[in-house]
């Protein structure tokens, strides 16, 4: 647990070192749970925005993409259900004042149960070696028994508790487990309320004829509200989707996980729209879809899992999400929800406009059901800069410290460096920069040792090194150094290119995945 807390605290150290994520407005100590991207995290994020965009509409001729307002009309949240039930759980400690998410609490205990059993399973799988059964042992062995049904029990009550806002026993089951503050292990608790996430703002000028607005919780109901506009004004038939990617605001109640919990933030959303009753298949293919998307990135087969709802939002029949495992564990970092008609029907009657789509092969008239794909561009973010830092034991005996971004993703795909800053090398690569910088994010560096600027650039994430030598001024070649394996190869510069874009390419990263 240390280690991975030192980790963490890496991550967030690196990340403000080479100029991915800021605390928001610093010179002012900052604010809470807000941050600003800088040089190297805005690329990134543009680059993971790109790669979601592009592999949702342009590899799916059914799937286009909208950019609706972050305010909407009032009516959109009463239909939406975040008026009435968009809240969260929230208990205090009464000693330490501090404030966390009930139901959080209980699933953090859960997780330890189940860290437990794995720990059990992973012990006697070593003890009994290639012949051994987990899902037996998991059967039979009354200790790990004990703890995965205590771990489903105490997950089903909660689900319970929470579907019938029974949050008296929420705080029972926090007192029988014996929940502790994890700060400081005071148990002395005050109720479990509900609080509702939403921001509020006003429109208009003057106090009595402004209006209620919010700021919007999700980037979900701009699609819903959308639906007909872009069915009928690009003429989709279903089954049919509409991505978006947007900011969305929400009033969290604990927000310590650096970019993981913020309270304004970034979604990639895609509604598929499909016939009613399809819809369980269209979850299982979408589920295996967006599996594959993370797949592809090569951040770590094991670093996924699905994690199916107990309890599911009032709204949806099925939900899952991928789980990611961040430096603080296996979190949430995308849901697919079966969302049902519940959204178009609920816009229909909150506007009184039909929101129906005609099947032209069932020669019917039906409100679409709906599949969602929701995932934090800041939590994906998050994933990965935190899978990709490692600190790297060299052969010689030093370390070193690389960030290994998928190359697609990489702020900076190649650094050019001029061996020294004489002699007309520095020329030579300036031309270079200047051929390659139409097609690819270069940068230039001539500042210290060539070794030096190599770590720099590990460092920073730089999948490709060109470094231009006094050779290179006889025979027009460079030494090309991987960031990865810190192989070298020489290469004629008019082959760079071809390279640069083979290493790059959303083509080469997704082609395998894409289905
Ligand atoms: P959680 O249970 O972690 O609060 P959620 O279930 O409320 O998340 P959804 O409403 O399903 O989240 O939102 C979809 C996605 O948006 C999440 O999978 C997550 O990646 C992202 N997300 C939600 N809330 C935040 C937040 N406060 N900061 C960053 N990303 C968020």
């Amino acid at each position: 647990m240390a280690k991975q807390e030192d980790l963490f605290k890496n991550v967030i150290s690196h990340a403000k070192e080479y100029g991915y994520i800021f605390a928001s407005s610093e010179i002012y100590d900052g604010l809470s749970a807000v941050y600003d991207y800088g040089q190297n995290g805005a690329e990134l994020k543009k680059n993971i925005k790109e790669y979601w965009w592009r592999s949702m509409t342009q590899l799916h001729q059914n799937i286009v993409g909208i950019d609706a307002a972050i305010l909407m009309h009032p009516k959109t949240w009463k239909a939406s259900g975040h008026v009435d039930a968009f809240n969260d759980p929230l208990i205090d400690n009464k000693d330490s004042k501090k404030r966390y998410r009930a139901d959080v609490l209980v699933e953090d205990y859960a997780e330890k149960l189940l860290q437990k059993a794995e720990k059990e399973i992973a012990k006697a799988k070593k003890r009994f070696g290639e012949d051994f059964d987990a899902e037996m042992y998991k059967e039979t062995n009354p200790r790990v028994k004990r703890y995965l049904g205590d771990r489903k029990e105490i997950l089903e009550r909660l689900a319970r508790s929470l579907t019938n806002e029974d949050l008296a026993d929420v705080k029972k089951l926090i007192e029988e487990l014996e929940i502790a503050d994890p700060d400081t292990g005071s148990k002395n608790w005050t109720e479990v309320r509900q609080f509702n996430l939403m921001f509020g703002t006003k429109l208009g000028a003057s106090a009595d004829t402004a209006t209620d607005l919010y700021l919007r919780p999700e980037t979900a109901q701009g699609i819903f509200v959308n639906f007909l506009n872009v069915q009928k004004t690009g003429r989709m038939k279903i089954p049919f989707g509409i991505a978006q990617i947007g900011k969305a605001f929400r009033n969290e109640i604990v927000a310590r996980q650096f970019i993981f919990r913020m309270r304004e933030f970034e979604q990639m959303e895609m509604q598929f729209f499909v016939r009613p009753g399809e819809e369980l298949e269209w979850y299982e293919k979408w589920k295996e879809t967006r599996l594959n998307w993370h797949r592809s990135l090569g951040l770590g087969e094991e670093n996924y899992r699905f994690h199916d709802h107990e309890k599911l939002a009032h709204y949806a029949n099925a939900a899952a999400d991928i789980e990611f495992d961040f430096p603080f564990g296996f979190k949430e970092l995308e849901g697919i929800h079966s969302r049902t008609d519940f959204d178009l029907k609920a816009h229909e009657e909150h506007s009184g406009k039909k929101l129906r789509f005609y099947d032209p092969e069932l020669k019917e008239n039906y409100v679409p059901f709906v599949i969602e794909t929701s995932i934090g561009l800041d939590r994906m973010f998050l994933a990965v800069l935190s899978a990709s830092l490692k600190e790297e034991q060299l052969e010689d005996g030093n370390t070193r410290t690389v960030l290994k971004l998928p190359a697609v993703l990489a702020p900076t795909k190649a650094a050019i460096l001029p061996l020294v800053k004489k002699d007309g090398l520095p020329e030579m690569a300036q031309k270079i920069v200047d051929d390659l910088k139409w097609d690819f994010t270069v940068q230039y560096d001539e500042k210290d040792a060539i070794g030096r600027r190599y770590r720099r650039q590990d460092a920073a994430g730089t999948p490709l090194c060109i470094t231009v030598d006094h050779d290179s001024l006889d025979d027009n070649s460079v030494t090309v150094r991987f960031r990865d394996t810190m192989e070298q190869k020489r290469i004629p510069i008019t082959e760079l290119d071809a390279l640069i874009r083979k290493e790059t390419d959303f083509k080469t990263w997704m082609r395998d995945f894409s289905n």
